[in-house]
């Protein structure tokens, strides 16, 4: 199944997103009564999807992001391809670690980054000036667990979606050398477009991740290109720290991040960011000015 959150649809918008079932080209969208796809992941009760439910073409459909209320920071993993991994070297002021890691490398972000799948992403150039790209897979949480063993790992997943873990590199740089506050700033991480559940994926190695920057492709990787593959992911993080339905894990980036390019391509006002993952779908966002540096309360 492929479950989201629906804004609008054939030109009704609601005064809530309601949850929806994508079924190829058509959208079947439930009352408000049905609740969220977050309440609908913590308890995945068959009622939810069996009332009345109204169709809508796939193209006259606004999705809103598919999770939002995470229960905590969103769960990130960093240098996950070994090629975004070398990409980097010395290239990350003075915080390159001495040999590539044995074990993956864990930090989080803020939830209120979190844009729908559609909408514009911010950038603000007195803020920072080295916004950057990184396409990602997204593993939402099911089942609770601790200390999961790998093999029973794919357990625990409620399924899949697309995000990009955009990131202002300066940011990242100046603060002691931790990666939460250049990953947090508001309004800079699309998800969606909607999660497929694990029943609809045949093989999650064999998914492959694009990002485009105005229509040029700036990373392309295979799931199975990953240094520590998604159920290693969940056993080392799970290890002694209980894994709680509704949990957002991304799984990191391939190489060909801005940043490490030669010449940089950094994100500017006016581009158009794409970041898709062949069967799990595509998130199109335009790269908007957004003065985040105005006293705003
Ligand atoms: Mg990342």
């Amino acid at each position: 199944m492929k479950l989201a959150m629906v804004r609008s649809a054939a030109g009704t918008t609601f005064d809530r997103p309601r949850l929806a079932r994508v079924d190829d080209q058509t959208v079947q969208i439930y009352p408000d009564d049905a609740g969220t796809l977050d309440d609908y992941i913590r308890n995945p009760a068959p009622m939810a999807l069996t009332g009345p439910s109204q169709p809508a073409p796939l193209d006259q459909v606004t999705f809103d992001a598919p999770v939002r209320r995470v229960n905590r920071d969103i769960l990130c993993t960093g240098w996950n391809y070994w090629d975004h991994f070398e990409e980097g070297y010395g290239k990350r002021g003075g915080q390159d670690p001495q040999e590539r890691p044995a074990h993956p490398t864990f930090f989080t972000k803020g939830p209120h980054a979190i844009v729908g799948p559609t909408d514009p992403v911010a950038v603000d150039l007195e803020l920072a000036q080295a916004w950057d790209y990184e396409v990602e897979i997204a593993v939402i949480i099911g089942t609770q667990g601790r200390s999961i063993p790998a093999e029973r790992a794919w357990e625990h997943v409620f399924g899949m979606c697309v995000a990009n873990d955009m990131t202002a590199r300066d940011i990242q740089r100046q603060h002691g050398g931790q990666w939460f506050k250049g990953k947090s700033i508001d309004a800079t991480m699309p998800i969606g477009p909607w999660v497929t559940t694990m029943d609809a994926l045949d093989d999650p190695a064999a998914l492959e991740l694009r990002c485009l920057l105005n229509g040029q492709v700036l990373q392309q990787a295979r799931v199975g290109q990953m240094a520590f593959d998604i159920p290693t992911l969940i056993a080392e993080l799970s290890w002694g720290m209980t894994l709680y339905p509704g949990d957002v894990l991304l799984t990191g980036t391939p190489a060909g991040v801005g940043y490490a390019r030669e010449p940089q391509i950094l994100l500017q006002p006016g581009d158009v960011l794409v970041s898709e993952v062949v069967g799990l779908g595509r998130l199109h966002n335009a790269v908007q000015s957004v003065p985040l540096h105005e006293y705003r309360r």
